[in-house]
């Protein structure tokens, strides 16, 4: 039998509660929760002054840029992160089985941590057909986009019907990156023929009403099917406005917004040019407030990383540059320091957005995103009185940049713990690949 370790002296938190207890720690899993201090033998670990978060999960994670499945979870695990949920993207000309089934093999040889996948299509029409096979391989969430027409990504009406028809019947989900494509591929037209510095005009290109029109339409046809809606990445007021319309009506709409939404406006991020180029775009103060009063008034479901890190300079040509950033490591101390730090939220929801409902929507919960005896053992040791600065350097992602270069934040991730085992120490590091566990996925069940 394995020895026990056994974590004392920190505060755990829940999303209903905080208590101090003992987590003794048995086989990769938690065993038992003692009155604090009352744990005995084992090796012992002390956390006092911390507070022990459940293994942060993102659901929200795109291992293909320059961070690969490896350097995701690596750069993941210094974040708290121990459980990602990949899009496994099938791009037009390619199997959308065969990509899952490459991902899940890609993960389970190179991951650091436990991992899911969505799959996500782009040829929507043919690719559909594959689902029910997919569903078989415990893939059961799938996304389309509603924009991005010109690069041949945009799924239409007809063939998200034919996607939510049959993830619906099956029992899954379906997350659609909401944005009306055709009217923003005109405005971007209109853009072009006027020659305009495209930076100056990047709200323009990805405006709020898109969002709003976007979202409204993903879920409306997502109930004519009884197909459960999930929305990535929400940024803007009017993207909040219809979510909590629908929400009202009780509709089954699952919401996702970021820490780049939650902390950052592009009046701010304009300097730094093609580096802040994300999709949906960055938007404005009055949009990053509205987005707090969202999280903070339970209309979110979940905080996702939408971490896809790109190779580009702030000196490349606005318009060419690629959609994304590096954004799994600074997740949590960002959200921590813009939403309880500065007294919008508590850390309780803080996990319940980034544990627990994301656990819940995938269908991986109890076994992720709980701290209770049986579940893994995944746990995150923070620090709140630390305060340090984000540069490149600290960040273990290949990106050269991050949009929170220069933010001092106070809190900190200070050990990892995934399956029983130390993966984050400080600044060490001590992952050996091949003992992540590909995770199938009942996805809509929250
Ligand atoms: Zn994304």
């Amino acid at each position: 039998m394995d020895s026990e370790l056994i974590i004392q002296g920190g505060l755990l938190v829940y999303p209903e509660k905080t208590i101090p207890a003992d987590i003794v720690i048995s086989g990769g899993k938690i065993s038992r929760l003692l009155p604090p201090g009352s744990a005995e033998g084992g090796e012992k670990l002390d956390a006092s002054g911390l507070y022990i978060l459940p293994g942060l999960i993102d659901p929200h994670s795109h291992p293909v840029y320059l961070d690969d499945i490896q350097a995701t979870s690596r750069t993941a695990a210094f974040g708290g992160v121990t459980c990602s949920v990949h899009y496994a993207y099938a791009k037009p000309g390619n199997k959308l089985a065969e990509t899952i089934r490459d991902f899940r093999k890609n993960g389970e040889a190179a991951s650091y941590t436990d991992f899911a996948v969505h799959g996500g299509l782009f040829e929507t029409l043919k690719q559909a057909d594959e689902i029910p096979e997919c569903f078989g391989m415990g893939v059961t969430s799938y996304k389309v986009f509603m924009a991005y027409a010109k690069l041949g990504w945009m799924t239409d009406d007809y063939a998200m019907a034919k996607v939510m028809d049959i993830v619906g019947g099956l029992g899954g989900m379906v997350a659609v990156h909401a944005e009306t494509g055709l009217a923003i591929d005109y405005i971007m037209d209109t853009l072009l023929a006027e020659q305009v510095d495209f930076k100056e005009k990047f709200l323009e290109t990805s405006p709020d009403v898109a969002e709003a029109e976007g979202i409204f339409r993903a879920v409306s046809i997502g109930r004519l099917f009884d197909c459960p809606v999930y929305i990535p990445h929400i940024s803007s007021k009017e993207g909040v406005d219809v979510l909590r319309f629908l929400k009202g009506k009780g509709v089954k709409v699952y919401g996702e917004t970021c820490p780049q939404y939650l902390a950052l406006t592009w009046d701010e991020l304009k300097q730094s040019g093609p580096l802040g180029k994300v999709g949906p775009s960055i938007k404005t103060e009055g949009d990053r407030k509205a987005l707090w009063t969202a999280v903070g008034g339970g209309l979110f479901d979940t905080l996702g990383s939408d971490h896809a890190p790109k190779a580009k300079k702030v000196s490349d040509d606005f318009f060419k540059a690629p959609y994304g950033s590096p954004e799994v490591e600074t997740m949590l101390p960002v959200v921590w320091q813009y939403g309880v730090n500065a007294g919008l939220v508590t850390p309780n929801t803080l996990v319940e957005l980034m544990a627990e409902n994301p656990a819940k929507i995938m269908g991986i919960y109890p076994r992720k995103g709980r701290m209770e005896p049986g579940a893994d053992a995944d746990l995150v040791l923070f620090d709140p009185s630390e305060s340090w600065t984000v540069f490149p350097g600290n960040q273990h992602t290949h990106a050269e940049y991050t949009l929170f270069e220069g933010k001092r934040l106070t809190g900190r991730v200070k050990k990892v713990l995934a399956k029983g085992k130390i993966l984050v120490d400080g600044d060490t590091f001590y992952g050996t690949p091949g003992n992540a566990d590909y995770l199938p996925t009942d996805a809509g069940r929250l």
